[in-house]
């Protein structure tokens, strides 16, 4: 492994990437490129091999209700590579459907359910009273975020005392219509229902990179202990 090369993995990135979810990677490159970092984007589709402590980050992006019922059929094989990942405080973002993967499961609007990871204690369901879309503005640890919502999935938490949001709405419905709670912050997890992409806001993808060389350090000195 090269000090100089940031390894990105990118889950399903051709079935879930809505409203150019894709663009958070592409931030992320321009900000490591510009502290002198190449990078290697993985796309770990259907019937791929996964083990997420070959990579520096792992992203998730949004998709469809039928995306996410073929996506599905294939995830739970990775599901312990990802708790570890996540429970060893290594940097992931997941936005929207992706986020909801990470959850017990999501209950569709045509009465689907379809499972997730159960990484987290948090559900989500359809309920008919709205689809949340528009604009939404949140103030995280690392300052206010501007972003744009479009889902139907109402996510809730059902541990509060373990999870806490990524933020604390301004505008627009983040997780759900009565919390007032955007995403969710677990260690160097984040989870989110924002697109736009989330990272043009400079603030939070500062953050991630900073979380992404920490781990990259971390990783190659791991290396070349098991080398030696
Ligand atoms: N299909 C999911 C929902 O509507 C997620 C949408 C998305 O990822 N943009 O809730």
């Amino acid at each position: 492994m090269t000090d100089k090369l940031i390894k990105i993995a990118y889950l399903y990135e051709d079935l879930m990437n809505t409203y150019g979810d894709s663009g958070d990677v592409k931030i992320l490159r321009f900000l490591l490129k510009r502290q002198g970092y190449d990078t290697q984007v993985d796309n770990i589709s259907l019937g791929d091999e996964f083990n997420a402590f070959d990579y520096d980050f792992v992203f998730f992006g949004g998709g469809q209700d039928f995306e996410q019922t073929v996506v599905a059929k294939d995830i739970p094989r990775h599901k312990d590579t990802l708790e570890k990942y996540i429970n060893a405080g290594h940097p992931m973002l997941c936005i929207c459907g992706g986020y909801q993967f990470m959850g017990d499961y999501y209950k569709t609007n045509s009465g689907v359910t379809i499972k997730g990871l159960g990484i987290f204690p948090l559900h989500t369901v359809f309920k008919s009273d709205k689809r949340m879309i528009g604009d939404t503005k949140y103030m995280t640890e690392w300052g206010e975020v501007v972003a744009f919502e479009n889902h139907s999935g109402q996510t809730y938490f059902d541990n509060t005392d373990k999870l806490h949001p990524l933020g604390r709405m301004i505008e627009g419905y983040g997780n759900n219509p009565q919390d007032k709670a955007e995403g969710l912050r677990y260690r160097n997890f984040i989870g989110s229902y924002s697109h736009g992409p989330l990272l043009k806001n400079v603030n939070v993808a500062n953050a991630i990179v900073e979380m992404i060389l920490t781990w990259h350090q971390k990783r190659l000195a791991n290396q070349e202990n098991v080398t030696e």
